[in-house]
């Protein structure tokens, strides 16, 4: 499940543009190259892992894991190998890092009802690093030439965290959050893919739009991540809802799976003394 090392002989390309990342200047590589955002991807998952609290239970990886892989294959050829974390952290969101890196919080496998749920959330973040939204992202924020963001994606990718951390302290905003600042087009294109991958995966799409319901009533995350504020969660769930009814879906996708969530969610709260929302209603 570990990524691999692109094979793409493109050290060159790679030196070339690392060039361009510390001199902070557009020197023609607007939008990553597949091998940039590799590298991009080895310097973002070394400050993540600072930052964050991961779970190393193998159990609860390998559950995200597999469902993440079911989306990925059904996605078709995809220029990166994909992996799937999992955050120790009970705030309900998914993030997608650089060539195929995708985070689950414990907080949205919590939250979720079924596992159309959890897979509709990760099929959406598939869809952003798919439709290469990261590399978008990352071209047009350098492109903008907004400073701080280049002192952040310059120190953190290539002076280590240190620089990073100093810039993020300046400007509050977290390499995390500056990558996944998807604008209204790209969380719509994320949103529409998770619609159509996710059958193919063998997943009920109602659970993208049904997982925005709890969103809304648990008030959504703070950060610019899963439920971001374009398109409102509100108009994102009519329509997804939407685009499933004009879909053609097979009558056997699956939503739950014979108890393994359930499973999963215990461990979660043994290991991690967190609870879900539905059930932290009932211990009320
Ligand atoms: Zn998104």
């Amino acid at each position: 499940m570990r990524r691999v090392s692109p094979s793409h002989g493109a050290r060159g390309m790679l030196t070339r543009c690392a060039i361009g990342l510390v001199v902070l200047a557009a020197t023609g590589c607007a939008t990553l190259s597949v091998p940039e955002e590799q590298q991009l991807a080895d310097r973002f998952e070394a400050d993540i892992r600072r930052q964050h609290r991961m779970v190393t239970d193998q159990v609860i990886v390998g559950y995200v894991d597999r469902i993440g892989r079911r989306i990925v294959a059904a996605a078709g050829p995809q220029p990166f190998a994909y992996e799937f974390s999992v955050v120790d952290d009970p705030e309900i969101n998914a993030f997608a890092g650089p060539a195929g890196m995708i985070y689950v919080h414990t907080g949205t496998i919590l939250a979720a009802r079924n596992v159309s749920e959890l897979a509709g959330v990760i099929a959406h973040e598939v869809g952003h690093v798919a439709e290469r939204h990261i590399a978008e992202n990352y071209g047009k924020q350098r492109a903008a030439g907004i400073a701080h963001t280049a002192a952040v994606l310059g120190g953190g990718l290539l002076a280590g965290s240190v620089g990073a951390n100093a810039a993020n302290l300046a400007t509050g905003l977290g390499l995390t959050g500056i990558l996944n600042s998807f604008g209204r087009e790209a969380e719509r294109e994320a949103d529409d893919f998770a619609v159509h991958v996710l059958p193919r995966a063998g997943y009920d799409p109602v659970g993208l739009p049904s997982f925005f319901e709890t969103l809304i009533a648990e008030g959504g995350p703070s950060g610019p991540t899963f439920l971001s504020s374009h398109p409102a969660p509100r108009e994102r769930l009519a329509t997804t809802r939407t685009a499933i009814d004009d879909l053609e879906l097979p009558p056997d996708l699956r939503r739950d799976d014979g108890g393994k969530l359930e499973i999963i969610q215990r461990r979660i709260e043994l290991l991690t003394g967190e609870s879900g929302p539905r059930r932290r209603d009932r211990s009320r």
